[in-house]
């Protein structure tokens, strides 16, 4: 094994561990019948509930969330942050919306889809279905510190920041949650998706309703008059099932 295999598998088995205490879990067996099946995975609760607020004895406020992500150095993604865009919005929204990650302009304000892209967002928002941003919806990303370039973050880089989504989701407790594009979507259904297949589409994450949607820089960049009508009608599909 390469020097590079072995940092890459102990980073990893550290991300591991820290997700396990994240749970709950102080200590682990050790025996040779310990094997990766015992461990949990991203679709297990974190305790044998069928809905995520049903124990109160594990269900953290959006503010203890944020206090135990700390000054994270979880992931690289540390390395070149300036600041962790945790979320925003009302924590007790019934709908989330969840992008992949921070860009420039959230790096810099701390804040999720500030820049063009959450302008964009806001208008698809509050024009496109007559909800307040800041009252009636919660932000955040599937990672919490901008990667390098803006490009998409990576499996570990994921699998380290995911146990605070899961518990953002779990505080907010949402009725509708909108995936903002593939990496989004992909992580939340935790499988592969064809996004311009399955947009529109509802899905399930934990008992939540999910909407998978272009992500507003996609839409940015192909701004035709088929794709923002393809996200106005999502967006009507996540507010009739709000309403109802
Ligand atoms: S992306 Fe998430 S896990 Fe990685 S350093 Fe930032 S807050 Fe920590």
């Amino acid at each position: 094994m390469t020097e590079n295999q072995k940092s890459s598998h102990l980073r990893q088995l550290k991300n591991q561990l820290i997700r396990l205490q994240d749970y709950g879990i102080d200590e682990i067996p050790c025996n040779n019948s310990l094997n990766s099946s015992s461990l949990p995975t991203r679709s297990s609760s974190p305790e044998k509930t069928t809905s995520p607020n049903s124990n109160k004895a594990v269900i953290q406020t959006l503010a203890q969330v944020r206090e135990e992500l700390g000054d994270c150095d979880r992931c690289r993604l540390c390395e070149g942050r300036k600041n962790i865009v945790f979320g925003s919005g009302n924590p007790e929204a019934q709908l989330v919306f969840v992008g992949e990650g921070p860009g420039a302009d959230e790096d810099e304000q701390g804040l999720p889809f500030v820049g063009k892209a959450g302008k964009k967002l806001t208008e698809i928002i509050e024009k496109g279905i007559g909800l307040n941003r800041s009252e009636d919806t919660y932000i955040c990303n599937i990672v919490k510190c901008r990667p390098p370039g803006n490009r998409n973050p990576e499996a570990d880089e994921i699998n380290a920041c995911l146990p605070f989504l899961e518990k953002q989701l779990q505080a907010i407790n949402p009725k509708v949650i909108v995936s903002l594009g593939k990496p989004a979507t992909e992580t939340l259904l935790g499988r592969k998706v064809a996004i311009t297949k399955e947009r529109g589409q509802w899905q399930e994450y934990r008992g939540i309703k999910v909407m998978p949607t272009f992500h507003p820089a996609y839409l940015l960049r192909s701004y035709t008059l088929e794709n923002r009508k393809a996200v106005h009608e999502d967006m009507k599909k996540a507010l009739a099932e709000l309403n109802r």
